[in-house]
């Protein structure tokens, strides 16, 4: 891993890294300054005792000095366990037990939250406080907390990285738990290079040197994506957010910083969205962007393509996958196709990247067709498909090399991948299903809906039937009967939602991704 970060401090030196820092000034500097400080990081892990295999935990936003330590942690031999600080303390102290993390650093803005989880946290040695010595408290009820621009101003950086088993372990990140506990996914060298170079193939991220990239995805989630791996390799300049994600601060850093290419989760999209509508601007140089970890709503790629001329690729993964899976958009064929026939291809999840290999299988096993109507439950194989869960008795997940995503998709003749559902999200009405993803686009489409998910809710007779949750637009008005009328023409009838709740606000989990469970264990007993 650390070999990526060399690569680019000698190829690409001067290349930029800009970041909103959580003291709200831009810190500025480039990948060559990165390099020198991620060597007297790991120096620093090393003259501290950290060992080849312990976790180093990170609770922290997007910012220069979380990137270096993404390669710091992993390149001294640790484990870099990227935590997601908007989990609950509770679920914090459990992941951190969990991975028995020995050190952990942290922004300065989580010093009152790890002030309470640093009591339950047994096995962690250091706390190493994100800052420079001004941003040390004064006094504190951590009894081992450290100062990072300390731990690194004691090294000289004259550290050359080690070279280790390429299937050792290198990160470790939790799912995000939308249904059920996270699970640990441990990630090797191999696998976690293999998917950095994967990812930076044209048919897939496709930045390059003129590139400005924001992952406004956290990079306590999935390694962001392995952006911050793939990316260093391009050579583009980096632009990290900070904690700064609502609609407003990420559009002034955008255009500030001419940002061309990002990545993020649809819940982000929207809030930028609807800061540039309210405020009637536009993009100057944004041009690219991949939106994944739970499907992109028609409406908001068509306001992004033809309001906004963003190209929109849709990215499907899973933690499991470290993260990429497939990609979405247009083959040479498809470019003479009427515009409403090509988004409806660039609706789909998309082509495997170089490396996956897809399957889609009945309730026996048996592989289905690729026929783009047949859904099934979809399977993955590649290097980079984490074989086990940490610490998990179970044993392999893999069944003959094919990892069961748990999710339900179609794929057609060209291998483009369209996801139907989860398949713990399916509702099952009379024995047949009835796919939530093709009921919320709709009912999203409609001018005054925000938000809209849709639940199996129990039925006398037909066992399981959909009840839509709807999010309005603050300002709008719509009915329940407007709403399902709505719906006329665009599914087949047996498919309409049999009511409408409307909602304040939905159930979202760390990753921006709504908790259907928990809608489901609200509406349990939704008299239908
Ligand atoms: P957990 O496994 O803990 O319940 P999770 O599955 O949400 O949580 P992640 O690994 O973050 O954890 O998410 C992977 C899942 O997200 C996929 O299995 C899929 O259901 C969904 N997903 C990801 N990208 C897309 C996409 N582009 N379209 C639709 N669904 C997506
Ligand atoms: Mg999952």
């Amino acid at each position: 891993i650390s070999g990526i970060l060399e690569f680019a401090a000698r190829h690409y030196a001067a290349s930029e890294i800009v970041s909103q820092r959580v003291e709200g000034d831009l810190h500025r500097y480039t990948f060559r300054d990165c390099h020198r400080r991620a060597k007297q990081l790991a120096q620093a892990l090393q003259a501290l005792g950290a060992q080849s295999g312990d976790r180093v935990g990170t609770l922290a936003w997007n910012g220069y000095r979380h990137l270096e330590a993404y390669y710091a942690v992993s390149g001294s031999g640790a484990v870099l366990h990227t935590i997601n600080p908007r989990l609950h303390p509770e679920q914090l102290a459990y992941i951190c037990n969990h991975a028995e993390d020995q050190y952990l650093l942290f922004d300065a803005c989580f010093l009152p939250l790890v002030e309470v989880i640093a009591p339950h946290c047994k096995t962690v040695k250091g706390w190493i406080l994100l800052g420079s010595a001004k941003r040390m408290p004064a006094a504190s009820k951590i009894a081992n907390l450290l100062c990072y621009e300390d731990l690194l101003d004691a090294q000289l950086g004259d550290y050359a990285w080690p070279d280790f088993d390429e299937n050792a372990a290198a990160t470790l990140c939790y799912t995000s738990g939308t249904t059920g506990n996270p699970k640990g996914v441990l990630y090797s060298h191999r696998s976690t290079v293999l998917h950095a170079y994967a990812s930076a193939l044209p048919n897939v991220l496709n930045v390059g040197s003129r590139d400005v990239v924001m992952p406004v995805v956290p990079m306590f989630h999935v390694n962001a994506w392995g952006l911050p791996y793939s990316v260093p390799l391009s050579g583009a300049k980096m632009v990290f957010p900070g904690p700064a994600l609502d609609g407003k601060s990420v559009y002034e850093l955008m255009e500030r910083e001419k940002v061309t290419f990002s990545a993020g989760v649809p819940t982000v999209w929207l809030g930028l969205i609807n800061y540039c509508v309210q405020n009637q601007v536009t993009f100057s140089t944004f041009r690219r962007t991949v939106i994944g970890g739970s499907a992109c709503p028609p409406a908001m790629m068509n306001t992004l393509i033809d309001d906004f001329g963003v190209e929109v690729i849709h990215g499907w993964g899973m933690t499991e996958m470290s993260p990429l899976g497939t990609t979405g958009g247009l083959l040479s064929k498809h470019l003479d196709l009427p515009k409403a026939s090509q988004r409806q291809i660039l609706q789909k999840q998309g082509h495997a990247i170089y490396g996956v290999d897809l399957k889609i299988v009945d309730e026996l096993g048996a592989e289905l067709p690729w026929d783009g109507v047949t859904s099934g439950s979809l399977l993955v194989k590649g290097p980079w498909i984490a074989a086990r869960y940490f610490k998990d008795e179970g044993g392999d997940v893999l069944e003959d090399g094919w990892f069961p995503t748990g999710d339900v998709a179609s794929i057609d003749p060209d291998g483009f991948m369209q996801i139907t559902d989860r398949a713990k999200d399916v509702i099952k009405s009379g024995g047949e299903w009835i796919g939530t993803i093709d009921l919320e686009n709709i009912a999203m489409s409609h001018p005054a809906v925000m938000q809209a998910a849709c639940i199996g809710v129990f039925h006398p007779k037909w066992d399981e039937r959909p009840l839509l949750v709807v999010v309005r637009k603050p300002g709008q008005d719509v009915s329940r009967a407007q709403l399902l009328a709505h719906f006329d023409g665009k599914i087949a009838k047996w498919w309409l939602p049999d009511d409408v709740v409307f909602a304040d606000a939905l159930p979202v989990g760390g990753t921006g991704k709504i908790q259907k469970n928990k809608l489901r264990e609200q509406y349990r007993n939704y008299p239908l």
